[in-house]
């Protein structure tokens, strides 16, 4: 059992987003917020924003793609264990 992470990062150029980023709505909403803290979906006009853009590179992304899992802590004992059976596998043939 290892504990898993979501780190929230820019997948082109890994820039990470903090607390105080301000995302912008369309002009006719003018809304600011936070995009991560609501899953990309403006708080004051509800548009879901399928792309995010990132604010250090510009380039825009799937939301979804911002969100990365990452296993923290511990060895990864049994992951180390299940690869060296896998390639065990492959040199038998
Ligand atoms: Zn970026
Ligand atoms: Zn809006």
């Amino acid at each position: 059992m290892s504990a898993r992470r979501i780190e929230i990062f820019c997948p082109k150029c890994r820039w990470r987003p903090n607390p105080a980023s301000r995302w912008f709505c369309k002009p006719e909403c003018g809304n600011s917020w936070n995009t991560f803290e609501t899953g990309g979906i403006c708080p004051a006009c509800g548009h879901a924003w399928a792309e995010t853009q990132c604010l250090k590179c510009g380039q825009f992304s799937p939301h979804r793609e911002w969100y990365h899992e990452t296993a923290v802590g511990g060895p990864a004992a049994h992951n180390k264990k299940k690869k060296r059976k896998e390639k065990r596998l492959a040199g038998a043939r």
